[in-house]
C-alpha cells in the first residue's frame, strides 16, 4: 500500500473523526480478525480504526491513531477514544468470564446491577438467544460465548442511552 502523505491532492489538515472502532469488537479471535491498514501511511494490522472525513475529499479514510492525530490536529481525543475501546474490551472479557449460574431450565444467567441476563438455548436448533430483563434479542448465536458478547453489547448500549 502506498503512502498518501506524499501524494498530491490529499488534504493533510482539517479532517474530522467520524468514528473509531475496534475490528475485534465482536470478540473475534486473532485468526478470524480482518485487520485494516492505515490508508494514509500504509501501516498494517490496525486494530483500532479511526474513520476520518474532509469536506474537500470525496471519501472517508480509515487510518491509525497517529495519522488520525495529524489529520485532525487533535492530539488528545484519538488516544482517548482508543483507550475507551481497550477498556471496553477488558470489561467484555470480565463479563464473559464471570461465573454464570444455571437456571432450573438449564440456561445460563447472571444478575448484574439488578438486571437479569439469560442465555437461552433453543432445544430444536441448539442456537442461543439473549434475554435482558424482559427483552428478548432477535439474533441467534452458535455458541453461548457469542451470545454473551451480544449481551454485553446490549448492556453497554443501554448504559450509553442512560437506560440501565
Ligand atoms: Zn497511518
Amino acid at each position: 500500500m502506498g503512502n498518501l502523505w506524499k501524494q498530491q491532492g490529499i488534504p493533510h489538515k482539517g479532517w474530522t473523526t467520524v468514528n473509531v472502532y475496534d475490528v475485534r469488537e465482536d470478540g473475534q479471535s486473532e485468526d478470524e480478525t480482518s485487520y485494516e491498514s492505515c490508508m494514509m501511511c500504509g501501516h498494517e494490522k490496525i486494530r483500532y480504526v479511526h474513520v476520518v472525513s474532509h469536506p474537500d475529499y470525496g471519501e472517508e479514510l480509515l487510518v491509525g491513531c497517529q495519522c488520525a492525530e495529524k489529520l485532525t490536529g487533535d492530539y488528545e481525543n484519538p488516544q482517548r477514544r482508543e483507550k475507551e475501546l481497550k477498556n471496553r474490551t477488558t470489561r467484555r472479557t470480565n463479563f464473559i468470564s464471570r461465573t454464570w449460574k444455571i437456571s432450573a431450565k438449564g440456561n445460563e444467567y447472571i444478575n448484574v446491577d439488578n438486571h437479569n441476563i439469560l442465555i437461552k438455548e433453543d432445544s430444536t436448533t441448539h442456537k442461543f438467544t439473549v434475554k435482558i430483563d424482559d427483552t428478548w434479542g432477535k439474533k441467534h448465536f452458535d455458541t453461548t460465548e457469542l451470545a454473551k458478547i451480544a449481551a454485553f453489547k446490549g448492556i453497554e448500549y443501554f448504559k450509553e442511552k442512560g437506560e440501565w
